[in-house]
């Protein structure tokens, strides 16, 4: 459950202004393509020069939120490739043709579909802001089931003479929707450079980090909130209607302190997510640091699913299959299943220096002697979000507030659409 997170919400959190119109960027605010981006540029520049992958690494991120063209070109210029040899339009191409072949298995970001749908039923006037040309932006969105037609405007890269982190194109997006006053606008940009253009056009900005960043870039480049997913984006702080999909849950207070339960929201998800795979070691903080042990999944073989989850706690249920030997006490042959509520993280490791998520289910139950999972099949159905990570000022207050995540967990699994879930089939392995 532990990891190094950033703070919930460091935004200033003086005034909020009220706005009337939300500007979206597409990549890796939309939809999750920076992975993949990552990975064909890297592949694409690796063959071109003697590099390591920390070089290429930071010469990506710097470049982040740029149009394709005037990325590839910094890029180059950054890794002191001779355009001569490397031309910017053949670099450019290849990238572009890997891409397009690729798009298919770009999933949207976590809260991106509740975030439309809630715009679109608000009637709140929405502008794409992208970097991506418009002749790409097509094949970019294919899969993506018809959803950018809901979107009121659109501005692309190539519309605009400078692009981010200069704010044309967020000044085009607001001529677009008619709007006059910057200071109606509101933002949500994953990048420093597009957060740098958003407050030079004169909106308000959100950064949404996608990938795991210091977060000072975003405090320097003038966001007025940080946010670590799209499901702490909370519209009312700006003159917005509320989502209204939250459920309360009330929980008495874990430390005693005070007899009257504390109400606390959930987010549930729609649809919910699977996922399973053997037990792995993890890094044995859970039980020895926190004594809280939680049953790491292997993130690789899960992280079509997992990174459908943004970086924070959940709860929902973890269906254990026995290991050989442990049965029901029946049929000493068939190993049974059984399901338990969970809590769990999800996020950046920092063992694997921001690349990779780990996820640790805590299972709610007392095992006794028989709690060795290692290599046995763990399955878990995630139901709802409760928080974001966060810091902690000291390994106590961790602690108290992985217990009160666990209540939480308790009190929404208790609600009768998340108490019918336990007897999943997918959690029970098919053995109902
Ligand atoms: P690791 O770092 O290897 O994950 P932890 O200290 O987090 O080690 O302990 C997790 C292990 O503890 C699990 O893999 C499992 O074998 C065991 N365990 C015992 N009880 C539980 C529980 N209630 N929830 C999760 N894991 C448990
Ligand atoms: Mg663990």
């Amino acid at each position: 459950m532990a990891t190094a997170a950033a703070p919930e919400e460091s935004a200033p959190s003086k005034c909020f202004p009220t706005v009337t119109h939300v500007i979206l960027d597409l990549d890796g605010t939309l939809i999750n393509t920076e992975q993949l981006v990552d990975e064909v540029v890297t592949s694409v520049l690796d063959k071109r020069g003697e590099f390591t992958a920390g070089q290429l690494h930071k010469a990506i991120e710097q470049v982040r939120g740029m149009r394709p063209k005037d990325g590839t070109k910094a890029i180059l210029q950054i890794l002191q490739l001779d355009t001569e040899i490397h031309s910017v339009d053949d670099v450019l191409a290849e990238t572009g043709e890997l891409l397009n072949q690729r798009w298919g298995e770009v999933n949207m970001m976590p809260g991106a579909k509740r975030l439309l749908d809630y715009l679109h039923e608000h009637g709140i006037k929405t502008a794409l802001a992208t970097s991506t040309p418009s002749d790409f932006l097509e094949k970019k969105m294919e899969s993506h089931d018809g959803w950018i037609k809901k979107i009121n405007v659109v501005a692309t890269g190539d519309e605009v003479e400078n692009g981010k982190p200069a704010p044309d194109i967020f000044t085009l997006a607001m001529e677009r929707l008619g709007v006059s006053d910057a200071k109606k606008c509101i933002v949500l940009e994953d990048t420093s450079l597009g957060v740098q253009a958003a407050k030079a056009s004169g909106a308000f900005a959100i950064a949404i980090p996608s990938i795991q960043n210091d977060q000072k870039t975003y405090e320097t480049s003038g966001a007025d909130s940080i946010i670590k997913s799209l499901y702490d984006f909370q519209p009312e702080r700006w003159g917005l209607p509320g989502f209204e999909d939250y459920l309360d849950v009330q929980v008495k207070d874990t430390a005693g302190e005070t007899q009257e339960p504390e109400t606390h929201q959930i987010l549930p998800l729609h649809p919910a997510i699977n996922l399973g795979g053997p037990v792995v070691k993890g890094f044995g903080r859970g039980s020895k640091t926190l004594g809280v042990p939680t049953a790491n999944l292997e993130i690789g073989p899960i992280k079509l699913e997992s990174d459908k989850l943004a970086p924070g706690i959940y709860f929902g249920w973890a269906g254990l299959r026995d290991g050989e030997g442990v049965t029901d006490g029946k049929n000493s042959n068939t190993p049974i299943s059984s399901t338990y509520p969970m809590v769990m993280s999800i996020g950046w490791n920092p063992f694997f220096e921001n690349s990779q998520k780990t996820c640790e289910p805590w299972l709610l139950h007392d095992f006794g002697d028989n709690g060795d999972f290692y290599g046995r099949e763990l399955r878990l159905s995630v139901l709802g979000y409760i928080r974001p990570e966060a810091n902690f000022v000291s390994l106590e207050s961790l602690i108290e507030r992985i217990h009160k995540d666990a209540s939480v967990a308790k009190a929404a699994l208790d609600l009768s659409q998340f108490r019918d879930k336990r007897k999943d089939t997918y959690l029970l392995f098919g053995e109902t």
